[in-house]
């Protein structure tokens, strides 16, 4: 084992997850809380988990500590706004500098999308990548060359809100038809609501059973997902797609179900076809909290 420690935070909307990892980002120990209203106290419960991190490894983790949270984030400030869980909009927060005071090392921040981006290049392997998260929203990063594209203003992925259909309804962003209202997770859970398990679960069960509407609905979903898909592979075409976020839990179904949709789209162009885009598109990795290792991975990448 290497001897260096690394500490990664995924901040979500619901979790914060804390992974100690080794200098080759293999996870040591984790640590789940539930992430609390407001910066002060998401700030609190961050630095508990690591509080908690030294606890379990016995070791001192003096190294940087990587943080990925939802929202804008100006990486070289450690500032992050736009961020719903820390009930800030247009402000910024100093993040970094606020946990830094609370933990006593120092603290890297970026957004969670990239993070996780990161996390899936190590675990996978793959160099050149564009990671698709699809959860309640729409978004992607790239790992291009083997180097993270954050963009010149931090909005290098933001696809959710590529505005593609005119006569679309109101987006959160102020614009209509956004592509994320059609190919998200949220998109599913209004589509086929339900509450004891997760509404793309129930949407991919109830089509694999035969129900003809929830096939209809999958298949119109896996054909926005796959638009999607299209849009990153013709802007930057990386070698693969990987398909996370909340709703890539449903797992094989989903890459199938898009893979398919990528293969009808391409039956009437030979250029479409000659991309081989379903065999393209990966699932990421289950079984590491990707996120969190990402944002533990970003202490060696950083500015
Ligand atoms: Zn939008």
């Amino acid at each position: 084992m290497s001897a260096a420690t690394m500490v990664g935070l995924d901040i979500g909307a619901t979790k914060v997850l804390g992974v100690a990892t080794d200098g080759d980002g293999r996870v040591l120990a984790e640590v789940l809380t539930t992430t609390p209203l407001g910066a002060d106290a998401v700030v609190a419960a961050a630095a508990d988990v690591v509080t908690e991190l030294r606890a379990r490894t016995g070791h001192r983790l003096e190294g940087t500590v990587g943080v990925g949270i939802p929202g804008i984030v100006d990486v070289a400030r450690g500032a992050v706004k736009h961020a719903v869980n820390l009930g800030v909009e247009e402000e910024w927060l100093p993040l970094a500098d606020l946990l830094s005071v609370a933990t006593g090392a120092p603290v890297v921040v970026d957004n969670d999308v990239n993070a996780a981006a990161l996390g899936a290049a190590h675990v996978t392997g793959h160099q050149d990548l564009v990671y698709l998260s699809i959860g309640t929203g729409l978004a992607a990063a790239s790992i291009l060359d083997g180097r993270l594209r954050r963009g010149a203003h931090a909005a290098a992925g933001e696809i959710g809100h590529i505005s593609v259909d005119p006569a679309g309804r109101p987006c959160r962003c102020g614009q209509v038809g956004c592509l994320e209202i059609a190919a998200s997770g949220s998109a599913v859970a209004e589509l086929w609501p339900a509450t004891d398990v997760p509404p793309a679960r129930a949407l991919f069960d109830a089509a694999a059973a035969g129900d003809a509407k929830a096939v209809r609905v999958r298949d119109a979903f896996a054909a926005r997902v796959a638009d999607a898909v299209r849009l990153v592979a013709l802007t930057v075409d990386p070698e693969v797609v990987l398909l996370g976020g909340g709703v890539a839990q449903v797992g094989e179904d989903l890459r199938v179900a898009v893979a398919r949709a990528l293969a009808v789209q391409a039956t009437a162009s030979p250029f479409l076809r000659s991309l081989e885009l379903p065999s393209r598109l990966e699932l990421v990795p289950s079984d590491v909290p990707v996120a969190a290792v990402g944002a533990a991975l970003l202490g060696r990448v950083s500015p």
